[in-house]
């Protein structure tokens, strides 16, 4: 459902992208690892359209976000093939950006409703499923202000849940958390991973939690994609020396 080939990314003279090339098919759920800056975070930007790649093609559920043209310049996919990709994609950020004016329950609605201009009473009757399946029923008429943050991003999970996506993002969503708030995410995330078919990218540095639920776990590290495996494979069985030394670190 998601390809890469040969992606380059350089920001100036600096090459953060060297060369990726990796396939997610569906249903997968696959955990990217490595150190700050090696550009885990670029390539989910990449695949939501933010960010253009310098080389290389990116193909989401069938569709090339950009066309290199003879003279080596870049084109994007049309319009309506691209938001068509960006409705297939579900993201969950580090930073959990929900709008502190509306409920709960309206952030999750606001969507479904303005976007993809389905129906309110459909919509609604979704967002409450979403909101019980990340355990949060009892918050629906709060506001965001209202809840810690281990809720707030529950809620962010089940706004992105509400678009029905086929690909699921996670940058990094625990680590603006205090500590003792990230078990109930990570419970939430094994949740989904195990009873949704959908694929999932998810950019962590919970070894364990990779452990459990990552079918593939691709180290990244100095643009390449250094390793890659079962997470049984990566995490307890590479020899790779750079692994070794980062997951010194992490575990
Ligand atoms: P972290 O774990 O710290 O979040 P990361 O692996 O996600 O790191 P990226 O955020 O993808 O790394 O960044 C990779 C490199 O690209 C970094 O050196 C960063 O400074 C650089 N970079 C990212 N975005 C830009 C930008 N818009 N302009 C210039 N440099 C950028």
């Amino acid at each position: 459902i998601v390809s890469f080939h040969d992606v380059h990314k350089s920001f100036g003279d600096v090459k953060v992208l060297k060369g990726i090339d990796l396939d997610i098919r569906p249903a997968e759920k696959v955990a990217i690892i490595g150190p700050s800056g090696s550009g885990k975070t670029t390539i989910i930007r990449m695949l939501m359209t933010l960010e253009e790649p310098t080389s290389g093609d990116i193909i989401v559920n069938g569709t090339n976000l950009w066309k290199m043209e003879k003279k080596g310049k870049l084109v994007r996919a049309n319009e309506k093939h691209l938001r068509a990709v960006r409705g297939d994609i579900g993201m969950v950020f580090q930073h959990f950006n929900l709008f502190p004016h509306m409920t709960i329950l309206e952030n999750c609605m606001t969507a479904p409703l303005h976007v993809k201009k389905e129906g309110k009473e459909a919509v609604k009757q979704r967002s409450l499923e979403m909101l019980e399946r990340v355990g949060l029923s009892d918050k629906v008429y709060q506001y965001p202000s209202q809840l810690s943050g281990g809720q707030k991003q529950r809620v962010a999970m089940a706004r992105a849940l509400v678009m029905r996506p086929k690909i699921m993002l996670f940058d990094e969503v625990t680590s603006a958390l205090d500590p003792e708030l990230v078990a109930e995410v990570l419970q939430v995330i094994r949740d989904i991973a195990k009873n949704d078919d959908m694929a999932m990218i998810l950019v962590t540095h919970e070894m364990d939690f990779a452990l459990d639920i990552a079918d593939k776990v691709l180290f990244l590290d100095e643009g390449v994609i250094a390793e890659q495996g079962t997470a049984r494979e990566v995490i307890e069985h590479s020899n790779n020396e750079r692994l070794q030394e980062f997951l010194h670190r992490f575990r």
